[in-house]
């Protein structure tokens, strides 16, 4: 077990001089003799070959990403989605049944949905704070469970240890998002999870400069999805963006801490706010699953959704124009806070009242101190 500095700071580093980490921006690798070229193809999945395959920079960057999340390997793909693309398709064929947790990133839904079902693949989307849920809905073709937890815009959890029990007793593969929590604040693998992947064009990098995606798990696993849809499918990060990463990710622990430490303090001061009805934020103590939050995750993260007081989506899209340091923007993880509101999905002239979705916003609280972002609900809520 490696400590955490150590591993953003030092671990798989092969120094000769310069402190930062060479940037190999080279497509092919050449060899000496036939017989060099021949034993690096037969271990292409071990060998920089080909880029597509395995390049030394994102080599570097693999290994502390694997060493933080307890697993035995990683690979890094060119966005999160692609990841999961690769993890899923990597283990299901025609005529699969896969159980995916409700309200999932958008854009897993649309895999399974209108892609994979095309493939004669099936899914099962259930209630996933209930262990039931799943139990329940498993078909003798059950083959893999989605978990995304905390899940995005709402932030309900699944027990991934007993959910991932109950898929080992099962033979079901288990694939989670945890692009929320970061290896930092949530180790499924440890939970005994088969596959775990990062957004990392989120917190891992940091800077709202990169996208990537990270997929963590065995060597066995690596092996299969390397030799089949990471190659096939070439959906790799660039040796330039990996190198970038590697700066991104020598501050990860600062940036945890930092947003662990301030986001309580501007949701408790929305949480009294007259014009706030709910928060959903899974390390706050009225959330129904408080206790699973701090039995599998170590703090908290920046990201919480909060439903306004307020009788229009005008008054809504009024609240949110007039904030000043919360970009409107998707995505989170960077240095700089962020709103996305639910009423930037709706047509403004067409809302219905009645669908109280209109007063959801999400936020992510960046780096920011939290006085100047509290200023700033302040001045909005007025
Ligand atoms: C952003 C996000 C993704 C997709 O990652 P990209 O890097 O944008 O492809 C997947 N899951 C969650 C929870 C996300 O927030």
């Amino acid at each position: 077990m490696h400590n955490i500095s150590e591993i953003l700071t030092h671990y798989g580093e092969e120094r000769e001089g310069a402190v930062a980490p060479k940037l190999v921006q080279s497509t092919n690798f050449c060899f000496r003799t036939v017989a060099e070229m021949r034993e690096a193809l037969a271990h292409e999945s071990e060998t920089s070959f080909y880029t597509r395959g395995v390049n030394p920079t994102v080599a570097l960057l693999r290994k502390k990403l694997a060493a933080l999340s307890s697993s035995e390997e990683c690979l890094v793909f060119s966005s999160g989605s692609a990841a999961i693309g690769a993890a899923v398709m990597a283990n299901v064929k025609a005529g699969d049944h896969v159980i995916c947790v409700q309200k999932p990133y958008g854009w897993t839904t649309k895999l399974l949905d209108n892609i994979l079902s095309r493939f004669g693949v099936e899914t099962t989307y259930v209630d996933g704070r209930e262990l039931k849920n799943w139990e329940e809905a498993i078909r003798p073709n059950t083959r893999l469970f989605m978990l995304e937890s905390p899940n995005s815009g709402t932030f309900e959890q699944q027990d991934i240890a007993a959910v991932a029990k109950l898929a080992k007793a099962h033979d079901i593969i288990t694939v989670i998002d945890n692009s929320y929590a970061t290896p930092l604040n949530q180790q499924p693998i440890k939970m005994g999870i088969d596959i775990s992947i990062h957004s990392a064009s989120k917190y891992l990098n940091g800077h709202g400069d990169v996208v990537a995606g990270v997929l963590c798990c065995s060597k066995e696993m690596y092996e299969h999805i390397f030799k089949g849809e990471f190659m096939t499918l070439g959906g790799i990060i660039s040796p330039n963006d990996a190198w970038l990463m590697l700066r991104g990710l020598r501050t990860l622990h600062i940036r945890m801490a930092r947003v662990a430490e301030s986001t309580p303090l501007v949701v408790n001061y929305l949480k009294k706010h007259p014009k706030v009805t709910k928060i959903y934020y899974p390390f706050d103590e009225n959330e129904a699953q408080y206790d699973l939050s701090k039995k599998q995750m170590h703090a908290p993260a920046g990201q919480f959704s909060i439903e306004l007081n307020m009788e229009t989506a005008e008054e809504v899209e009024v609240f949110c124009d007039k904030l000043q340091y919360f970009l409107k923007a998707c995505s989170w993880g960077g240095y700089e806070s962020l709103i996305f509101p639910a009423i930037a999905r709706m047509d403004s002239q067409n809302y219905h009242a009645s669908n109280i979705n209109f007063r959801l916003v999400r936020f992510y609280v960046g780096f920011e101190d939290a006085e100047l972002l509290i200023g700033d609900l302040e001045q909005a809520l007025g």
